[in-house]
């Protein structure tokens, strides 16, 4: 099979017909399917439909909206946008490789180790697992792969460097200008965090949970485990996932949990087991009462801040923290932004808020000190590990000053913040 038949074929159950209303009517189910703001309907891609593909289906990805009133159609135009270069993809992947191993032999040599004082090196995880196993025999909820031995191992590797791990109270109060500090953090408020408690306890160290209180509220699962789960059992590439993902993340909460449900079932959004599901309230309640333990804000339904107004941001925001607020007695201070998403008006909303830190995605090293309600201490960089590759080399590299992938990434988001300008 030739590269671009080879393309065509992975990208088709995602592609995009040219003229989404045409589709609706030829789509045998989309009737069935639920509709969007604004009175649009999203039309199942596995399967279903497509028949025809077009130069379009090939490179562009994921669901049709349709829609006459125009909610919809704001929303096919969106998704239309997201042209997905499958060769672009390769490159960046090639690139992005080759930058860290580049970086692994820059931070090997001792190069930029040094003037490694004064910093807050601060990391994200998600779920963990217990073993490789685990992460991808049931469901392909992989996240980042850590494992319990994997997290232990990544605790070690900065004790013995002599780092101190902080709490987000202890960096509010403000830390020791030639410190070297660590501060863990756990996205998302997945029940298989729990799981990091015995290592917590035998080292001594605090976490930080940032929590969708939707999810714990309604017990439902996150929409791109159940794309991961979906797709794992369809035998779908993972670059054709990753695809799925880059437009689901551009759409609010609500149409990318529609969009799931629509292609795999109304309850596609119930958690498989303990390793897809968000806390309980009880159990949220519970964990937050371990000293090492504590809470901080990751919006109400996980929204993509970027995709809502100012008005929208802070009501997601102030949601959240009356829901915390009511568990552990305070609301927080901290907030991490949902996919790292940012823009000045988001920064503007947490802070009227009440948000006096924000932690991003972008990996970095945060120097000290950290002013509260400062520029940077809105947009705090985070390492995120993952279980691919073996941990101590990425410890290494995340506390070198040097980063050729970490300056890449600068010009990436500077050209696609200049990108998304143009386009609002
Ligand atoms: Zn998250």
């Amino acid at each position: 099979m030739s590269v671009r038949a080879w393309g065509a074929a992975v990208l088709r159950p995602y592609m995009t017909m040219g003229n989404g209303e045409s589709v609706v009517r030829r789509g045998k189910t989309a009737g069935k399917m639920p509709a969007l703001p604004g009175g649009g309907h999203i039309v199942p891609a596995w399967g279903a439909a497509c028949r025809a593909p077009t130069r379009v289906c090939v490179i562009r990805s994921a669901a049709v909206f349709a829609n006459s009133n125009g909610g919809g159609g704001k929303l096919a135009r969106k998704i239309g946008r997201v042209g997905y270069d499958f060769y672009s993809m390769t490159m960046y992947a090639r690139l992005r490789s080759m930058l860290l191993k580049l970086d692994h032999i820059i931070a090997h040599s001792g190069i930029g180790l040094s003037g490694s004082e004064g910093v807050l090196l601060s990391f994200l995880f998600h779920g963990l697992f217990d073993d490789l196993g685990g992460t991808d025999s049931e469901g392909g909820e992989a996240q980042q792969g850590i494992t319990v031995e994997m997290f232990e191992c990544f605790v070690e590797y900065f004790h013995r460097h002599c780092y101190t791990f902080v709490s987000p109270n202890e960096v509010a109060h403000g830390l020791d200008s030639n410190g070297k500090y660590v501060l863990v953090t756990f996205d998302d408020g997945y029940f298989s965090n729990t799981k990091a408690l015995p290592v917590l306890e035998r080292h001594g160290i605090p976490a930080a949970l940032f929590v969708s209180t939707d999810h714990v509220l309604q017990g439902k699962a996150f929409w791109w485990d159940v794309v991961e789960r979906e797709s794992l059992k369809r035998r779908m590439p993972q670059s054709h996932v990753n695809q799925v993902h880059e437009t689901l993340r551009r759409l609010r909460t609500a149409d990318a949990e529609a969009f799931v449900q629509a292609e795999f079932g109304p309850r596609a959004l119930r958690p498989v087991g303990d390793r897809d599901r968000p806390f309980t309230l009880p159990e949220l309640s519970e964990i937050t009462k371990h000293p090492l333990i504590s809470l901080g804000n990751h919006t109400s339904n996980h929204d993509v801040l970027t995709n809502y107004s100012a008005g929208e941001v802070r009501a997601q925001i102030e949601s959240a923290q009356e829901i915390i607020g009511s568990i552990v007695g305070k609301a927080p201070n901290f907030i991490a932004y949902p996919n790292g998403e940012i823009s000045d008006s988001v920064l503007e909303a947490a802070r009227a808020s009440g948000m006096q830190f924000g932690l991003s995605v972008n990996p970095g090293r945060n120097r000290l000190p950290i002013v509260a309600g400062s520029l940077a201490a809105m947009k705090l960089k985070r390492f995120a590990l993952t279980g691919d590759a073996a941990i101590e080399p990425q410890c290494r590299v995340s506390r070198s000053m040097i980063s050729l992938y970490r300056a890449g990434q600068s010009v990436k988001r500077s050209v696609g913040a200049r990108f998304a300008a143009e386009r609002a």
